[in-house]
């Protein structure tokens, strides 16, 4: 039996048929087996369905599939390396007739210009990919996820990515000069432009940035290179509270200015963890803390960068804000420093479920916040073991809720609403936002009209109905 003699509706397999033509028979999967592993998520969160999947492998087989599907009223899920933790990669979670669209086959490195500073790469090259090739001509691309070894440049730019360097070079929307989109009807807006200076009016790019597949496809970009530090130092300390945390990052900046590349937080539970579940890990320090901050520096001296750490960490430890520290004396104890951090993510599931949120307040701010959330967390839910972790230097934390010992996971877990109402409120009194770096998608959708302005609200609205008045591209996701 061929794949179109599977189909049991007419118009689908006259659909199906069409797209053949356009990607050829190997690049359209209907098959149940093959489709599973592009339609659940790292979470498991979320169980799709699609039509098919297809991968094209150009922005032309993108553009005459974008046009069929709009002549066809038919809906479009794009995905790139399916990590996103909001459900916006996943099909079928709504009553639309979609197809998944996997970008991973438009994986070419079109061009490095040092000179200007520039990669022009295509949207499913991975993250890490475009780190290396960035490496292989001295340079430095310096988006960096733990998941950098399976997301593509499409998925971050769609979810404007955050990650450990938004520090000292910004989200994945400041790292971008150029992008290339399709649009809903198939049309390419083509703006690969290198240009540092160009105010000829709306920058467009950045609508499509963060806009979660929602306004267009985005098939490739000109991102931004930046010099590879020559001098690298970093260190494992431990403190006595999140507000010792915020006074050393405090001097780290005053003493380190934009050297300081990374400033990650992590609760002693969380490093319990990464012990505990992690393949060659080891408590980084030899006595035990409440908190950790993991801090890089990153200079363009080699020789001086770690004197500027060594002047960091003895004024904090004379101000009796940090307790101890420990700098890597090798890239291999390096490695495992940034495993401890790396690992968090994904270990916390050996501890039983866990109640997630991704919320950032003024980095001021951050203390207090964490001293009133987990406050009310612990009254409200007694027992749960809190790994709050992240990225304290931008004020993003993952306020992550492991449950208590020995409870049922699914019995928790159903409590998963009622805990995002008590972070979430408490997020907001401190003028934060309940996504800082994941995106919203379907997880966080039905949260939006609550909390964002209405004016706000209306505008996403019109935009939205302007870029794709059938609502064909992901629809029920974000709005
Ligand atoms: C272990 C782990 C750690 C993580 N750490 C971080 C972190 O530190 N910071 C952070 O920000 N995120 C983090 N994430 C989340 C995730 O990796 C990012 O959101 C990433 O940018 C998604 O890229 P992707 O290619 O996997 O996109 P996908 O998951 O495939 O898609 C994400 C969204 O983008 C849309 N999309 C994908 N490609 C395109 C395209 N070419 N054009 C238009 N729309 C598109 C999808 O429809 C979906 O809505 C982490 C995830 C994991 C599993």
């Amino acid at each position: 039996m061929t794949m179109l003699d599977t189909l049991s509706a007419a118009t689908d397999a006259e659909f199906l048929a069409k797209l053949v033509a356009i990607t050829g028979e190997k690049h359209v999967i209907n098959d149940a087996h093959e489709m599973a592993l592009y339609l659940s998520e790292p979470r498991e969160l979320f169980h799709g369905s699609a039509i098919c999947v297809v991968r094209p492998g150009s922005t032309a087989e993108v553009a005459a599939i974008l046009k069929l599907c709009s002549e066809t009223s038919t809906h479009v899920v794009p995905q790139g390396g399916n990590t996103g933790l909001v459900g916006g990669q996943i099909p079928g979670q709504g009553p639309y007739r979609e197809i998944l669209l996997s970008l991973k086959r438009l994986d070419k490195v079109r061009e490095i210009d040092v000179s200007s500073n520039t990669m022009t790469l295509e949207a499913g090259v991975t993250l890490l990919r475009t780190q290396q090739e960035a490496e292989k001509v001295g340079m430095l691309f310096p988006l960096s996820l733990a998941s950098e070894g399976s997301c593509t440049i499409g998925g971050n730019l769609a979810t404007n990515a955050g990650g450990t360097a938004v520090l000292a070079y910004g989200n994945a929307r400041d790292l971008v000069q150029g992008l290339e989109v399709v649009l809903a009807d198939g049309r390419v807006l083509s703006n690969l432009s290198k240009l540092k200076k160009d105010n000829t009016g709306y920058d467009l790019k950045h609508l499509f940035m963060g806009s979660e597949g929602t306004l267009g496809i985005i098939t490739a970009a000109v991102v931004k290179l930046f010099p590879r530090p020559r001098g690298l130092s970093t260190a494992f300390v431990g403190l006595s509270s999140p507000q010792n945390a915020l006074k050393f990052l405090d001097l780290a900046l005053a003493r380190g200015g934009n050297d300081v590349k990374t400033f990650e937080f992590i609760s002693r539970f969380g490093i319990e963890i990464v012990v505990r579940h992690g393949q060659n890990t080891r408590d980084p320090l030899s006595s035990q803390h409440n908190w950790y901050v993991l801090i890089e520096l990153g200079s363009m001296s080699e020789a001086s960068v770690e004197d500027t750490m060594m002047g960091i960490l003895e004024a904090a430890a004379e101000a009796e804000i940090i307790e101890d520290a420990v700098v890597a004396a090798s890239l291999d104890q390096r490695a495992d420093f940034w495993r401890l951090r790396e690992l968090l993510s994904e270990l916390q599931k050996f501890e039983g479920g866990s109640i997630k949120h991704d919320v950032s307040v003024p980095v001021a701010k951050l203390p207090d916040f964490l001293d009133e959330a987990l406050a009310a967390v612990a009254q409200r839910f007694p027992g749960v073991r809190p790994v709050p972790f992240g990225h304290l230097g931008d004020g993003n934390i993952h306020f992550n809720i492991t449950q208590p010992v020995g409870a049922d996971k699914d019995k928790y877990l159903a409590q998963w609403d009622a805990m995002n109402t008590v972070v979430h409120d408490i997020t907001l009194k401190f003028g934060g936002s309940i996504s800082a770096e994941h995106g919203v998608g379907t997880l966080k959708r039905d949260l939006l009209p609550a909390i964002k302005d209405p004016v706000h609200l209306a505008l996403m609205k019109t935009i939205k109905q302007a870029l794709d008045p059938k609502n064909i591209l992901n629809p029920g996701k974000m709005l």
